[in-house]
Order: C-alpha cells, then sequence, then structure tokens
C-alpha cells in the first residue's frame, strides 16, 4: 500500500469516512514527512504541529460522535505566508513581517477551519510574491523536490513544493501573474488560479489587488475540485467578490471532452520557449484530439505587450499597498536613531523590504508619477482591455484554450535571479489571464529530461468547471500526475507508532 502522505485527498477522504485510518495517523504522517524531507526541500517558513495535532484530534472525535463531515475534514494543508491565519505568523517571507501574527482570519481560513481541513503551517514564497523562483524570500529559498539545485519556481514555491513532496496533501497560493499556475508547472502539480472575485482576497495581504487571487494546489483535478469547493464563492468582505452560485465542481467530472472545443493561441507557441516544453505540450493537444476534442488555431494578437503592462501596473498597485509598511502601525520599524519621521520611514522601508521589493515600489510610483502617469500606467490600462478583448473573441469560438504554463522546465537557483528581465519574462503566458480576470490551470502534462512541464488551460470568467474537466479527462488518459518527485530525505524515516 501506498504511504499515507502519498494519497491524493479523494483516496484518504474516502479512507477517513470508513474510518480505516484517522485524522490524527494523516496528519501525523504528514508531519513525519516534513521531518524527514523539509531540510532539503524548507517549503515552510512556520510548521504548526501543536495546532494541527489538536484539530485533527478534534476531527477523530467529532467523527466517532457520528458527526457528518465533508471531504476536506482532517486533510492536512499547508497554507502560503501571504494568507492572514489568526494567532499564527503570517511573515510573506519578509523582514518587514517576519513577527506580525494576524488577529484574524482570511475569508479563506474561516472556510477551510469550517471544512475541518487540518492547517501544517505556513509556506515560503518570494517577498510580498514579487518573483517567480522563490529566491527572493527574505528568509532562504525554497528547493524543488525533483532536482535539489533548481527552484519550484514562484511566488509560491513552498506551496508548490510542500505538495510535490508529499508534506501537504493540498496548498493554497496567491496568484498575481502566475504565482500559482508557473510553480505548480516546475513541480508537477494540478495548479488553479480561480477567476478574479471568485475566491475572497479578504485577509491577503495585498500585492496588486486587481491582479491578485487565491488558488490551490494539489495532485489531481478531483482534488481540485474539492478545494474549490470549500473556498469559493461570495464574500461581503471583498467589494471584488463576485455574486454567483458556486457550482458542484465534482460533477463537472464527467471524464468525457468529446466535441469540446479547444483553441490553440498561436502566440503561445513562439520562439523562447524550449524544445522539450513544446514538445509535451503538443503531445497533450494529440492526447486530448484522440479524446475526442475539436482543437482549432486562434489568435491572441495583444499577448506580446502582457508583460510590458503587467510589470507598468503590478508595481504601480503594488507602490499604493505597500505605502502601508511605515513602522508606525505594525510590522518591522527601525531602531536607528532618526532626525525626521521621513527619515525614520526611510531608515525602516530601507531595512524591512529587499531588493525585488524595493525595486516595484520604485518602478510603480514613477509610473504613477505626474507627467509619467499618462505614458505608462493609463497606457498599460488600454493594453489590459486590447488583452482582455482577444479572449472575448477567442471563447466566442471556443470553450477553453491550451499553451505552455512556462517557457522552461525549472532553472537553477541562483541562474535568473541577478537578471530582472529574464525573470519576468517567464511570465509570458500567465499575465494575460490576470490581465484579464479569466480562469486558468496548469496540469502535469509530461517530463523534458526528467523534469516536470505544465499544460495551462485557459477558459473564460467562471469557466472552472470546464477546466477541471477536460484535466480530469486527460488525467485519465494519461499517468503524469501520478508520479511523485523522488523527494531526498535528510532524516530516516518517521518514528514509529
Ligand atoms: N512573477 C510575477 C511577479 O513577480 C508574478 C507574481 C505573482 O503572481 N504573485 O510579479
Amino acid at each position: 500500500m501506498a504511504e499515507l502522505w502519498q494519497l491524493t485527498i479523494s483516496e484518504a477522504s474516502e479512507l477517513l469516512r470508513r474510518r480505516e485510518i484517522s485524522a490524527v495517523e494523516l496528519t501525523r504522517a504528514h508531519l513525519d514527512r516534513i521531518e524527514q524531507v523539509e531540510g532539503n526541500v524548507r517549503a515552510f517558513v512556520t510548521v504548526t504541529e501543536a495546532e494541527a495535532t489538536r484539530e485533527a484530534e478534534q476531527v477523530d472525535r467529532l467523527r466517532s460522535e457520528g458527526a457528518e463531515l465533508g471531504p476536506l475534514a482532517g486533510i492536512p494543508i499547508a497554507i502560503k505566508d501571504v494568507i492572514s491565519t489568526k494567532g499564527v505568523r503570517t511573515t510573506c517571507s519578509s523582514r518587514m513581517l517576519e513577527h506580525y501574527t494576524p488577529p484574524f482570519d482570511a475569508t479563506v481560513m474561516n472556510r477551510l477551519h469550517d471544512a475541518r481541513a487540518i492547517m501544517l503551517g505556513k509556506t515560503n514564497m518570494d517577498e510580498f510574491a514579487m518573483g517567480s523562483s522563490t529566491e527572493n524570500s527574505a528568509f532562504f529559498p525554497t528547493r524543488n523536490p525533483w532536482d535539489l539545485e533548481r527552484t519550484p519556481g514562484g511566488s509560491s514555491g513552498g506551496s508548490a513544493s510542500a505538495v510535490a513532496a508529499g508534506e501537504a496533501m493540498a496548498a493554497l497560493g496567491s496568484d498575481t501573474g502566475g504565482s500559482v499556475r508557473q510553480p505548480g508547472a516546475l513541480t508537477n502539480t494540478v495548479a488553479l488560479k480561480p477567476t478574479y472575485g471568485r475566491v475572497s482576497r479578504f485577509g491577503l495581504i495585498a500585492f496588486a489587488s486587481s491582479l491578485d487571487q487565491i488558488g490551490p494546489f494539489t495532485r489531481s483535478a478531483r482534488d481540485m475540485a474539492l478545494m474549490m469547493q470549500a473556498i469559493a464563492g461570495y464574500d461581503r468582505l471583498d467589494s471584488t467578490s463576485i455574486n454567483a452560485p458556486v457550482p458542484n465542481y465534482a460533477e463537472a467530472l464527467t471524464g468525457d471532452v468529446k466535441g469540446l472545443r479547444i483553441g490553440v493561441p498561436s502566440e503561445y507557441f513562439v520562439e523562447g520557449t524550449e524544445p522539450g516544453v513544446r514538445a509535451v505540450v503538443e503531445q497533450a493537444i494529440e492526447t486530448l484530439k484522440s479524446l475526442g476534442a475539436e482543437v482549432g488555431e486562434c489568435s491572441l494578437p495583444h499577448t506580446r505587450y502582457g508583460v510590458a503592462a503587467y510589470y507598468i501596473i503590478a508595481p504601480a498597485e503594488c507602490s499604493a499597498n505597500l505605502a502601508r509598511y511605515d513602522g508606525v502601525k505594525y510590522g518591522f520599524s527601525s531602531k536607528q536613531p532618526a532626525g525626521s519621521l521621513i527619515d525614520y520611514m526611510s531608515e525602516t522601508r530601507g531595512a524591512g523590504f529587499g531588493s525585488e521589493v524595493k525595486r516595484r515600489i520604485m518602478l510603480g510610483a514613477y509610473a504613477l508619477s505626474s507627467g509619467y502617469y499618462d505614458a505608462y500606467y493609463l497606457k498599460a490600462e488600454k493594453v489590459r482591455t486590447l488583452i482582455k478583448r482577444d479572449f472575448d473573441s477567442a471563447f466566442e469560438r471556443f470553450d477553453a484554450l491550451i499553451s505552455p504554463t512556462s517557457p522552461s522546465v525549472a532553472f537553477k537557483i541562483g541562474e535568473k535571479i541577478a537578471d530582472p528581465y529574464a525573470m519576468y519574462l517567464n511570465d509570458v503566458f500567465t499575465i494575460p489571464a490576470n490581465l484579464s480576470g479569466i480562469c486558468g490551470l496548469s496540469m502535469p502534462g509530461g517530463f523534458s529530461d526528467g523534469l516536470p512541464v505544465g499544460v495551462q488551460l485557459l477558459g473564460p470568467a467562471l469557466g472552472e468547471p470546464m477546466l477541471l474537466r477536460i484535466a480530469d479527462a486527460f488525467e485519465q488518459a494519461t499517468d503524469y500526475h501520478k508520479q511523485m518527485a523522488a523527494t531526498p530525505s535528510t532524516k530516516k524515516k518517521g518514528r514509529s507508532r
């Protein structure tokens, strides 16, 4: 039999229901797994062992009392450290928030608590979610379980690696320009950026509010449906939340893609993508065709302006959102004796933020300043509309689009960190979905030289059921998603029970 940490949520949930395993055992298996591999992977900033154990005991008690529990009850989950957790340190992997403990839970946390999921801990990330490799963490880089010399992508690299290494059965991340889908692609996990407004952002520490969206990592499309069922839905605490009924996501998994129209955007198949990545995506297209999908070419002509527009809009919003870290209200404050208030704030912000965050704040403040606003920010917002229109017309003809998630497989730690532009280009295929608010999913598509390749499916607003349906049908025809990294352990197998 498989180890408990190798199970999917759907499998474990069935065993829990039949009381063949307990929530305490399942949680213990993951805490032991963390102990075994975490020295190499370093996915977690904080592990909440005591709380997790207590919550698991509670689930077992409820079940023994005959309570009706949902599919996530007793399932151990990891949470990106950008999502506010009451009483548990939430750092954004920044010196600025290193000792910050939120007095409230994000809405997604309330929902996961209601579902009686178990939080194992908070995962490492690029500082304030700015980056594509998790190397911008102020604490340490997270490693890719498929090859410890490589990054897991980012910014939700800790969440992706935790799920890939079997340290958690699922995880939450946040995706502003690709930060769930790209690390999902690089670690062989299923990763979803929901439609903007589908999942509440209340309690998600803001990077770029018009782009940010919380999304899960899982090891199957079915598990993704379960996670979405728990976290999606209207929240009056988020003014951009969509007030529309939440469909039954598991019901969308019909296993059948016959007659679905899938578009291949020609602008996503251009030079710059590694041949090994391209080959995997082309093979995935063939697989979907053989399952009966109707595949046709389409054009998204404004794709080439996406990265430029994003790197104006995201920094502009970040410069406004991060203005709150002034050393006065909460977070890090400089102990340097300072003359004026301005000196004190510059000391605090100079020491509390890392270099990528400072670069973004400066870019954003510049793009928004008088004289440059029209030339940069307003122009970028117009490009955003054009990109959205490209998708609107594509979705008149197609149910979903298919592309690579990332132009490359996992790159080496240190390889791109000195060249921000090379790092930014990594987001070329993921950014347009954020700019236009549509949903996107990365699924394990195959391997190139032993490293995972993600295939991206894009759907119209609220098209999540369609993406899950396609991903699930693809999984039934392949077994890439079942392959787990041979994560090297630092410790011998967990304690005996
Ligand atoms: N890599 C992109 C950036 O650095 C996307 C980050 C994200 O989605 N949070 O901004």
